[in-house]
């Protein structure tokens, strides 16, 4: 065991828990954040899960399993966050998605501890543009995993701030040389996410983010599973991706000749199923063109990202590139057209954001024994929050904003709505989050329904709809009937979210488990 980890033990750890990868990161004696090395000696653990007849294993292992036994082998479970549950059945049973990540979670706590010792206190990262539902979902997870969850934090801001302390932003004071604007471009497994900071002394603050939680590396592979797999029904008539195990192989193929392409001109691409075989060869020129429309995409979000910060490339310092799948030459170059700058790759794609959130973890410990904080996160929200209100011209459901996207938070904000008739005795207000002015375009976070209302309560009478939202992005909701004598205050029910039983019961399940059983 490393002695000046081990000197660091009782300390809590920053996790990055990536779509197909996830990385654990602690401070050592003098504050500097390090990755820790898994159980297998890897500094990533792929966020695979088999489930082997009662047996759970994650990681490595989990990865070579889809090429025998795919339909018991979870991927991408982050994906599916805010769902009820995970789309496939695994050892006969349907998990929330939050406890396959919570399973992935028990594998990288029980890993840091032989390392670190014994610790309970992590902060998780999360795409910036992760909506409600899914940040609670990750902090659900964390605690099924037998975590005390700190804090959950923006990826790119994580990002940011390791690349502040690599860069010597902060001095030992936690001040920095310069303002700077810096745009984090972070392109994952299966997130793209792109956020505007500033940095101003000790302070970093999001100026507007934006993204897009369906787009990642991921997508980059299925243009190649579904080249191999065009070409294999040409040939043969049949299709590779219909039967589970040949689909994961074809998958992994796809993705080894993805990453041969960011170092080479060209790959060769081999897929066998039922006694057939095709190996193809392709270029990296082939390969951006059949995937031009995923990097256009990210560029549309880019640009939109600086302009909701109010701001123009000439504004930007530095473009700060994250996320494994940033190192597809594609991507440098088209922000190095786009910026007219050299994109900045100076900070370990894959490491950065766990070292900025073991940086944050830190700062929250510091300040929980009273010190004073190195330096200060301001986030923004990425969604507007609104609750759904009765159009009083077509008498329709809109969405009324209640906190536009990219406040600064924390905020409080509050809306005044009113009963429709004398002597109602309940309301039910329903809490959305998104852009569109339909309800139903945007996603429901749930309702509070205040019951047993005074009675004789005229019509018209007030009804004040308070929001608080925190740092991390996270909400609470209260209600609140004036003048009815006393204020009713009531919590808000979620969708498809789990109770805190169900979570009890989950975490003494989950984190019970061994590393791999
Ligand atoms: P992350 O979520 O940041 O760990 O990124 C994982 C994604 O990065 C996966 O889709 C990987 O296939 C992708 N990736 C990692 N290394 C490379 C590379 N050299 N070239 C292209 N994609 C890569």
């Amino acid at each position: 065991m490393n002695e000046q980890l081990r000197a660091g033990a009782k300390q809590a750890v920053g996790i990055d828990l990536g779509t197909t990868f996830s990385v654990v990161a602690c401070l050592d004696d003098l504050g500097r954040p390090r990755t820790l090395i898994n159980a297998e000696g890897d500094k990533l653990t792929p966020s695979t899960i088999f489930f082997e007849s009662g047996h759970v294993v994650v990681g490595k292992e989990a990865v070579k399993a889809i090429a025998t036994d795919a339909a018991s082998v979870a991927e991408c479970s982050k994906r599916e966050l805010g769902q009820r549950f995970f789309h496939q059945t695994l050892g006969g049973r349907q998990y929330p998605p939050e406890a396959l990540e919570a399973f992935i979670l028990n594998k990288l706590r029980l890993d840091a501890r032989k390392q670190i010792g014994d610790f309970e206190h992590c902060v998780i990262t999360v795409p910036a543009y992760f909506d409600e539902t899914r940040r609670k979902a990750t902090q659900d997870a964390g605690f099924m995993a037998g975590f005390e969850v700190l804090d959950i934090i923006n990826e790119p801001t994580a990002a940011a701030v390791a690349f502040g302390f690599q860069h010597g932003f902060l001095r030992p004071d936690g001040t920095s040389d310069l303002p700077r604007k810096i745009l984090v471009y972070d392109l994952g497994g299966g997130t793209f996410d792109v956020t505007v900071m500033e940095i101003r002394g000790n302070q970093f603050n999001a100026l507007a983010t934006d993204g897009d939680v369906m787009l990642g590396g991921r997508d980059w592979d299925q243009r190649l599973v579904d080249f191999v797999a065009e070409e294999f029904i040409r040939k043969f008539g049949v299709d590779p991706r219909e039967e589970p195990n040949a689909s994961g192989r074809l998958w992994r193929e796809c993705e080894d000749a993805k990453r041969t392409l960011s170092a080479r001109t060209k790959a060769t691409l081999a897929c066998d199923y039922r006694g057939n075989a095709v190996r193809l060869e392709i270029t990296r020129q082939r390969f951006q063109e059949m995937t031009q429309d995923l990097l256009d995409r990210t560029a549309f979000t880019t640009r939109q990202a600086i302009q909701a910060a109010g701001l123009e490339w000439k504004d930007i310092d530095r473009v700060l590139l994250i996320g494994g799948s940033s190192r597809m030459p594609a991507v440098v170059e088209m922000l190095r057209k786009l910026s007219g700058r050299e994109p900045d790759c100076s900070v370990s794609p894959d490491e950065a954001v766990a070292h900025g959130a073991a940086l944050h973890a830190g700062i929250i410990l510091a300040r929980n024994r009273g010190e004073t904080p190195k330096f200060k996160i301001r986030n923004v929200n990425s969604h507007s929050l609104g609750v759904v209100a009765t159009e009083a011209q077509t008498n329709r459901p809109r969405n009324a904003i209640v906190i536009p996207r990219n406040t600064p938070l924390p905020v409080n904000a509050r809306r005044v709505f009113r009963t429709q008739k004398p002597g109602q005795r309940s309301i039910r207000v329903q809490i959305v989050e998104g852009e569109s002015m339909s309800p139903d375009d945007c996603s429901q976070l749930g309702k509070c329904t205040v019951r047993d209302l005074p009675p004789n309560l005229p019509a018209q009478t007030p009804i004040e709809v308070q929001f608080r939202y925190e740092e991390n992005g996270r909400l609470t909701v209260k209600v609140e009937v004036s003048g009815a004598g006393k204020q009713l205050e009531h919590e808000l029910m979620r969708e498809n979210s789990l109770t805190p039983e169900q979570l009890r019961s989950w975490r003494s399940y989950i984190s019970g488990l061994p590393a791999s059983t």
